[in-house]
């Protein structure tokens, strides 16, 4: 079972760390899971709660990398399948297997011979990658595609594409038990700890200064080598040390968004074809939508937006959305009432303002060592894909070895890529049984760092996601979370006000 404890910031600062991991996303906790494996002495702090920034709202799917056939990306495709086998393998509970069908139309590009040879493809190159849960790749009948589609199956359907995916049941789960392989291998952890700036004398990154946002203290971290996971933050947090050229290495950001609405589509994810163009070398015609069944409910993403700005409404982005859906698939029928929670995140993107702000997500991360800017022993890592986190992590590591001069066995090559992540509790609770809100709370509290009551209904139990805490129920069910909160002395009624 997992058991997270908060580092303070005197046990932060008491001594020097090898590697120190700012930020507490899929993207720091894999890197202070790799770290720590790698016998490195590390510390890892995020500024809010764990997973609060892009990595809670992911769509969920461990995707096996299918979609790189049609970019031929043949390093990326492979990248993927084994990553995808990777978190099947060290989390079975928490990553399931989810099968998927999307359409295919007439007999071109978009028809079925063409998707049948992008899946022998597929298979083909994913051989010996895919572990034994995802194979299937391949096309079906356009009966058979009826019927999996139903309402939602386009005219002219000519058949189906199918293929096996990774679901993660509850992304707030994975992100603690990722955490907890990192303590359990003697990571330092501490969320609601804030990197205010880094520590740089002599053109070398000597660790962080910090403040305590529960306690109020600030102090310093130091550490031989820092790897900024900060996502969207991570080119403003470092500006101040790079040389100037070098700023302008970090990626643009946009808006990515999905939607949790109250609608059963069986147990396959479907793949609905959205009216705009597509980036890909052969285009569909449109972006892909998909509907993923989750927790009784279906989750539709992902909707890109530009960031807010002068002439950017960010409050049009769902009605957007939904406008897209329910223009590609009369039959979904949205409405914002519909809607029981937005996930919305942050994803590398090029925004084109001439062209109406259309979004092009970027497809591959970004890995900066700032040897060359000025800042030796700083490391930047963005990730486009909650996927490869593992995979790109390491290789951030790999960078940092060159500053900590150490040596990686393919013993530990391989404890990365196949040792299990600690089990974690459920996080499923009854919200009207309050022994049981009350027993989980406290848990969450002293076992999984749940500082706030936000943390603790937000990211450890699934009640805003799941709209547990909407409609007639909602206001009685908050009132009750609120009193538990009050006993038990976690502070942050407000967030439900
Ligand atoms: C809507 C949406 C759907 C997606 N769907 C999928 C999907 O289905 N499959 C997939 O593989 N990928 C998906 N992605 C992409 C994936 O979610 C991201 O690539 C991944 O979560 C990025 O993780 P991260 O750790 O880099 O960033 P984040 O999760 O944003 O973590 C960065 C952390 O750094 C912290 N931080 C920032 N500044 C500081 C500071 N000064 N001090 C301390 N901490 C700081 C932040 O608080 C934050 O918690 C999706 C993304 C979005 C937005």
């Amino acid at each position: 079972m997992s058991g997270l404890n908060r580092a303070s910031l005197a046990t932060l600062s008491a001594h020097p760390y090898d590697v120190l991991v700012v930020g507490g996303g899929i993207y720091g906790a894999m890197a202070a899971r790799e770290s720590s494996l790698r016998g490195h002495r590390t510390a890892l702090v995020e500024r809010g709660d764990f997973g609060a920034g892009t990595s809670f709202n992911s769509l969920k799917i461990v995707h096996g990398g299918i979609r790189y056939v049609q970019h031929l990306d043949v390093m990326r495709l492979r990248a993927s399948a084994r990553e995808r086998a990777f978190w099947r393998h060290v989390a079975p509970d928490l990553v399931q297997p989810l099968d998927f069908t999307v359409p295919l139309t007439g007999f071109g590009i978009k028809g079925p011979v063409a998707f049948a040879a992008a899946a022998a493809l597929y298979t083909a190159l994913s051989t010996g990658l895919r572990g034994p849960d995802f194979g299937g790749t391949g096309v079906i009948s356009a009966a058979a595609a009826q019927r999996h589609l139903g309402g939602f199956a386009p005219k002219g359907l000519t058949g189906g594409g199918v293929w096996r995916d990774g679901q993660i049941q509850d992304t707030g789960r994975l992100q603690i038990a990722v955490l907890s392989a990192a303590a359990r291998t003697g990571t330092d952890i501490a969320n609601h700890m804030a990197v205010d700036g880094f520590v740089h004398r002599r053109g070398r990154i000597e660790g962080a200064a910090v403040t305590d946002r529960i306690t109020g203290e600030s102090g310093e971290i130091s550490a031989r080598v820092v790897l900024s996971c900060t996502g969207e933050a991570a080119g403003s947090l470092a500006s101040p040390v790079l040389t100037s050229d070098a700023r302008a290495r970090f990626p643009a950001f946009a808006r990515a968004l999905n939607i949790v609405v109250r609608r059963q589509i069986g147990n396959r994810a479907l793949g609905i074809v959205g009216c705009e163009g597509s980036d890909a070398v052969i285009d569909r015609g449109g972006r892909m939508y998909f509907l993923t069944p989750w927790a009784g409910l279906t989750v539709i993403g992902t909707h890109e937006a530009p960031l807010p700005g002068p002439d950017i409404d960010p409050d049009t982005a769902v009605a957007d959305f939904l406008d897209i859906l329910n223009r590609a698939c009369p039959d979904l029928a949205l409405t914002m009432q519909d809607v029981l929670h937005v996930y919305d995140g942050m994803i590398p993107a090029d925004v084109d303002d001439d062209r109406n702000h259309a979004v092009r997500r970027r497809t591959a991360g970004t890995l900066l060592d700032h040897a060359s800017d000025g800042a030796a022993g700083l490391v930047s890592v963005i990730g486009v894909k909650y996927t490869t986190a593992r995979s790109i992590a390491a290789r951030a590591m790999d960078t940092a070895e060159r500053h900590l001069g150490g040596d990686v066995s393919a013993r530990v090559r391989r404890r990365s890529l196949t040792e299990k992540l600690p089990q974690v509790a459920s996080a499923l609770v009854d919200p009207d049984d309050c022994a049981a809100l009350a027993a989980r709370m406290e848990y969450a509290m002293r076992q999984e760092m749940a500082m706030t009551l936000e943390d603790a209904v937000m990211r450890r139990m699934p009640l805003v996601e799941t709209g547990a805490l909407l409609g007639p129920d909602g206001p009685a069910r908050c009132e009750r979370l609120k009193k538990i909160a009050r006993t038990l002395g976690l502070p942050g009624d407000s967030f439900m006000s």
